[in-house]
Formats: C-alpha cells, sequence, structure tokens
C-alpha cells in the first residue's frame, strides 16, 4: 500500500528533504512528513472517515495537498481530486456523483470564493458531514484531533492494495470529466516505474508546477518522489512560469514537470536566461501532443539532457508509454517512447478489433496493473472504454515503429476527414511550429460544404505585434504538404482555451471556429 511504501522511504531517508513549499517557505524532511501524515491520517479517523468513505480536496499545489493524499491512503479512504479551475455547479457536481462525507477546501484562489461556492451547494450533497477550510480554524481544529496509533495501525491493517483509494476526474477536455477509481497498486507502481525510468533516487529535487488535482502532479510527481526517496518541490498554488523557473534555481532541482504549453511559456520568458538551470538534469512533458521542436529546446537551453515524454490518461494511472535516457534524440523528442514494464500496448482498427500491423495508424488500447477498477459509479461508461480482456480502448489514435516506439498521432474524435482523405492535425502542427513567426499552433477542422472538413490552423504568435496571414502560411506549405492538408483558413489568436490540466480544448475551438466563420 501507499503507506506501506512510504514508511520504507522514511526508514531509508528519515533526513532527506521530502517537501517543500517555495511560497510559503515551509520545509518537510521525511521525518517530518511522515510525522505530519500520521497526525492528519489519526485526525480523520477521529472524524468517523471510514475505509472506502471519500474524502475531497478542492485546493491548488500547497503542502497540505500532500499530507492528505498519504493521510487518505493510510485509513484506506478515498481521496477525491477536485479540479481547482471548478466552480459552484461543477464542485456541486463531483460532491454528489462520488458521495464525498468529508471536504478539505481552499478559502479563496485566485480570487474565487472556495467557501461561497461550497456553502451554496452543500444543502444539495446529503452525504457531506464535514468541510474544513485551510487557513482556517477549522483545519487547526481537525488536526487536533486524534486517535491513539493503535487505533490508525489497525485500519492500516485492513487495507490491500487493490482497494480503491482515489477518485480522480479526467480533465474534461472532449466532454464532461469521468471519474477513474483507481487502487494503490494501480498509481504507487505507476509513480514508481515512472521515478525508476527517470533515474530517480534521494538525490533528486522534482520542480512539480502541474496541479496535483491531476495524475500528472500526484502519481508522477508526487509518487514517484516517495517512492524513490527524491523531494517534491512545489513552486507557485498555479502554473507561474517565472515563478517555476525561480523555483527551480533556488532549490537546484534536478528535475521538471510540465505540458508542452508551460515549457513554451517559459522559454519564451523575456528574462529566460537569466535563470540557473544548470542543476537540471532530467523532467517529463507530458499530457498532450509535445512538439519536437519545444522538445529540443528544453533539451539543448534547460539542461535537461535526460528529458522524457510520457503518453497516458487518468485512466491508466497514468502512464503507459515513456521514453528512455538512452534513447537517440530523434527517438526521445519524436515519439512518445516505449510500454512500461510489465504493461502492454496494441494497436488496434477502432472499427473491426482487429490489431494492426506495425506503422499503420490505428486505436491505442494498453492492459496490464495501471489499468482503472472503472470509472466510479457509471459502469456503463466503463463498459464503453474497458472491454472483457480488459484491455484499456483510448481513443487515441496512434501508431508503433518496428521497434515498439509509439507515434501518438491525436485523438479520434479530432482527426479530420477531407473529402474522404484522413487529416492528422498533429502533422501540421509540426510542420507550423517552425514558422518563425509562431509560437504555439492548433489545428482544427471546421465544417466546409464541398470537403466536409476544411483546415483550419489557429496561431498565437511570438511577436503579439505581428500578423500572419493565410498568403504567408500557404507559401510556408508549399512543396512541403499535401494539398489537402494545407489550412484552408488561418486565425491569429491570443491564447486557446485549455483545461487546468494544460489540455486544448479542442471542442470549444471548433464551435468558436464555426461561429467566427458564420
Ligand atoms: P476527457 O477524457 O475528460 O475528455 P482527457 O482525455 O484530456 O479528458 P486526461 O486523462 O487528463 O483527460 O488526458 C489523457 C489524454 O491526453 C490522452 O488520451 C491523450 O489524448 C492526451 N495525451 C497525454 N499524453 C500525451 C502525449 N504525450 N502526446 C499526445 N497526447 C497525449
Ligand atoms: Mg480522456
Amino acid at each position: 500500500t501507499i503507506g506501506q511504501n512510504l514508511a520504507r522511504t522514511v526508514a531509508r531517508f528519515p533526513d532527506r528533504d521530502a517537501l517543500v513549499d517555495v511560497p510559503s517557505g515551509r520545509r518537510w524532511t521525511y521525518r517530518e512528513l511522515a510525522a505530519d501524515v500520521d497526525e492528519l491520517a489519526r485526525a480523520l479517523l477521529a472524524t468517523g472517515v471510514g475505509k472506502g468513505d471519500r474524502v475531497g480536496i478542492w485546493a491548488p499545489n500547497r503542502p497540505e495537498w500532500v499530507l492528505i493524499q498519504y493521510a487518505t491512503a493510510a485509513i484506506g479512504a478515498i481521496m477525491v481530486n477536485i479540479n481547482p479551475a471548478y466552480r459552484r455547479h461543477e464542485v456541486g457536481f463531483v460532491l454528489r456523483q462520488s458521495g464525498i462525507s468529508v471536504l478539505v477546501s481552499a478559502l479563496t484562489h485566485k480570487g474565487s470564493d472556495y467557501r461561497e461556492m461550497v456553502e451554496s451547494v452543500a444543502g444539495e450533497c446529503p452525504a457531506l458531514r464535514t468541510v474544513v477550510y485551510l487557513d482556517d480554524p477549522s483545519w487547526t481544529d481537525l488536526v487536533a484531533l486524534g486517535v491513539p496509533s493503535a487505533d490508525l495501525e489497525a485500519r492500516a491493517a485492513t487495507l490491500t492494495s487493490d482497494d480503491p483509494i482515489n477518485i480522480q476526474y479526467t480533465s474534461g477536455t472532449t466532454g464532461f470529466p469521468k471519474g477513474a477509481t483507481l487502487s494503490h497498486h494501480n498509481i504507487l507502481n505507476n509513480g514508481y516505474f515512472v521515478g525508476e525510468l527517470l533515474g530517480y533516487s534521494e538525490e533528486d529535487r522534482i520542480c512539480i508546477p502541474v496541479p496535483f488535482y491531476h495524475c500528472f502532479g500526484m502519481v508522477m510527481g508526487n509518487l514517484a518522489a516517495t517512492s524513490h526517496g527524491a523531494c517534491m518541490v512545489i513552486p507557485a498554488p498555479s502554473f507561474e512560469p517565472a515563478a517555476t523557473l525561480a523555483a527551480v534555481a533556488a532549490e537546484r532541482c534536478t528535475s521538471l514537470y510540465g505540458v508542452p504549453t508551460m515549457f513554451i511559456a517559459e522559454l519564451d520568458l523575456p528574462d529566460f536566461a537569466d535563470y540557473d538551470l544548470s542543476s537540471l538534469r532530467t523532467g517529463v512533458m507530458a499530457g498532450s501532443p509535445c512538439p519536437v521542436e519545444v522538445m529540443k529546446k528544453v533539451v539543448d537551453r534547460m539542461h535537461m539532457s535526460e528529458v522524457s515524454i510520457c503518453y497516458g490518461m487518468t485512466e491508466t494511472s497514468p502512464v503507459s508509454t515513456q521514453t528512455r535516457v538512452d534513447d537517440d534524440l530523434d527517438t526521445r523528442t519524436g515519439t512518445v517512447g516505449r510500454v512500461l514494464p510489465f504493461l502492454e500496448v496494441k494497436i488496434i482498427d477502432p472499427a473491426t478489433g482487429v490489431t494492426l500491423r506495425r506503422g499503420e495508424p490505428g486505436e491505442l488500447c494498453t492492459r496490464g496493473y495501471s489499468v482503472m477498477l472503472g470509472y466510479w459509479d457509471e459502469p456503463e461508461k466503463t463498459a464503453e472504454v474497458l472491454d472483457a480482456a480488459r484491455w484499456m480502448h483510448t481513443g487515441d489514435l496512434a501508431s508503433m515503429r518496428s521497434d515498439g516506439y509509439v507515434n501518438i498521432v491525436g485523438r479520434i474524435k479530432d482527426l479530420i476527414i477531407r473529402g474522404g482523405e484522413n487529416v492528422y492535425p498533429r502533422e501540421i502542427e509540426e510542420f507550423l511550429y517552425r514558422h518563425p513567426k509562431v509560437s504555439d499552433v492548433q489545428v482544427i477542422g471546421v465544417p466546409d460544404e464541398k470537403y466536409g472538413e476544411a483546415v483550419m490552423a489557429c496561431v498565437t504568435l511570438r511577436d503579439p505585434g505581428e500578423n500572419l496571414t493565410i498568403d504567408e502560411v500557404r507559401e510556408f506549405c508549399q512543396g512541403q504538404l499535401a494539398h489537402y492538408k494545407v489550412p484552408r483558413y488561418v486565425r491569429v489568436v491570443e491564447s486557446f482555451p485549455m483545461t487546468i490540466s494544460g489540455k486544448v480544448r479542442k471542442v470549444e475551438m471548433r464551435e468558436w471556429a464555426v461561429r467566427e466563420l458564420g
């Protein structure tokens, strides 16, 4: 279990740094972390939290988040991660859908009054009996409670590694978020193996600007760190490029995480060269398609010579494939790596279910310890993605090279079909990234009377004073891309609609484009 794993790390590295919160300056060694986790676990027991009860956490990245993660695991409660970007309606939905009985919430974040929102929905959430706010007397009152250690040990003895301990909602990129139910076994193993492939040891210090609410932060960050004795560094409550690089420099971090847009924002900082990033060795880029150009800059300019790309999804704890430190640069920047130890990956024809030959694009399916128990309280939705042999059907299009390395082509839902021709947005995005004016680019399909769909490129520019015309784009693509891939429309935008986990909401972009085109 997660509790046993943490205890082992604490015994091996009691005096090493475990957690640093840069904004508040607070820090914990493993011994101190274990003591605070133990205290909080006993406090939760004292409030009557039973095994399998749902405990919600609604807060941006801060140290209490980590304490709650390990305290709930220690008592076999199911922690429910609530997206800090949620508002009244959504938080009410999650509270009800997962039947949360104890909620730990921030008071405010980025000008939103969390307490006001919780109070306004509490009446509609019959299971909710206790709400505790961080930075509030209710939190100190909670922590002051406690049962004897023997009671905590008795509870721990009833836990098994296949128990559910976490409900994580998917990012909601393609529709309404679904609650993936995950066990100790699922996420602890995944965190451990991701860390193993990054070569983590007690010497590593991991800068985590990605949200804890999402598996990228809490599994690939926290669980990878604690299962190898490495240190978790919180640069800011939510992503800020300058604060992230400042934290790397101040804490001498060896590893840095981010979705592609975060790395782009860091590299684009006007004072980028002033941050001392020489301590960096490795890190992870993941979450959405990782542009080769950005990966190369991360390797060259951020000292992250051992950076990995990971591919995965909330439902699979999350990582299924990962690049390896000793892969050549092209493989490391241009693929999502190969399958993790003890997992399986196959590419099928989504229409027939037949496994495809290497190189042919189809739906990626994965199986093994990482696959979720199911969507919480949604057996029909679970059955849509998990087949009888427990293969998880990801909804992502991918192809596998003969050496087993995987290329993600894009989501099935984002595929553009133009006049019967399959157009993969990713390929065009990769190409347009090379344009000197382009900072970031997203390609979508828009309705077209003649061809069914037409290609639209939406770009953000390096220099916001500049412009990029359709003629410039056409010229840039001339002789480089097949005619049906050349964008029919180009729009310069200031930013893309994003989920808080850093995924571009193409659904929303398509709706916007339809209105824009009239
Ligand atoms: P929802 O399922 O609610 O629509 P979501 O799929 O974005 O949201 P997550 O589980 O956070 O929710 O994201 C998983 C998805 O992210 C994958 O299915 C894949 O499309 C994308 N993804 C993750 N890593 C990569 C990567 N390295 N390259 C390309 N795509 C990636
Ligand atoms: Mg998904």
